[in-house]
């Protein structure tokens, strides 16, 4: 669904990503390791066009990212649903608003944002917490209901920036069970992280960026002899 071609990404003199060439297939799950400043952030941020390349090419779904006009943009987005560190809710509405807004920037009828809405809280175990702020809950209960919301928004790839990075035990077990069982009904997911417990808690493909390259990763949990 994804392929980037000699993918580089330049700040100032500061070359974060060096030539990166990458496929990315459907219903895939992908984590992307690797050391603070390597580069994993910057990587996710090309899909959700939360960065552009200095050269080479990202397609999505078949579309250049560099050409994309301005009405196809929002359509690009809604395909992804992107969970970041430090979580990103909207502070003046509660818990229900903040998942139920995706679906009605969407146009969903009425019914059917509540009705998913609840559903989706409640697999997050946020339903008893619905009418809360955010700046009410714990980092772990927040995570929840971002996840809930990328969720909600039925995206065909998740972007996950260090979705349990020092997260409560029981918070990152159901962010787990919540993007794996999303995964299961067939979407694309993408974790950056650098949580070797996070590596061994899914199956998935790992690939490993040093210094803005792709290096080979790494066995889980193979300790040296
Ligand atoms: P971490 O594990 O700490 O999250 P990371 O692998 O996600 O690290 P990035 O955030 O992608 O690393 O950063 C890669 C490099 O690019 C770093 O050297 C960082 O300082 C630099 N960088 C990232 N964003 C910017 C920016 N907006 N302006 C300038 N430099 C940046
Ligand atoms: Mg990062």
């Amino acid at each position: 669904v994804i392929r980037l071609f000699n993918v580089s990404k330049r700040f100032g003199a500061k070359l974060a990503l060096s030539n990166i060439t990458l496929d990315i297939h459907k219903g895939e799950w992908l984590y992307v390791t690797g050391p603070s400043g390597a580069g994993k952030s910057t990587l996710l941020k090309l899909f959700y066009l939360g960065e552009k390349t200095t050269s080479g090419q990202v397609l999505a779904f078949g579309t250049n990212m560099n050409r994309l006009t301005a009405k196809e943009v929002p359509f690009l987005r809604r395909r992804f649903g992107i969970i970041f560190q430090d979580f990103k809710l909207i502070p003046n509405r509660n818990v229900f608003e903040n998942v139920a807004l995706v679906l009605e920037a969407r146009g969903e009828p009425r019914n059917m944002i509540d009705k998913r809405t609840r559903n989706i809280l409640r697999h997050a175990g946020m339903d008893k917490r619905m009418d809360a702020m955010p700046a009410s809950l714990s980092g772990g209960e927040q995570q929840r209901v971002a996840v809930a919301r990328a969720i909600a928004g039925q995206p065909d790839v998740i972007l996950a920036d260090e979705p349990t990075g020092s997260l409560d035990p029981k918070s990152a077990e159901i962010i787990i069970g919540l993007l794996a069982a999303y995964h299961e009904k067939g979407a694309t997911v993408m974790v950056a992280t650098h949580d070797r417990e996070l590596l061994a808690r899914k199956q998935g493909r790992i690939i490993r960026l040093e210094e803005g390259r792709l290096v080979a990763p790494e066995p889980v949990g193979g300790g040296r002899p």
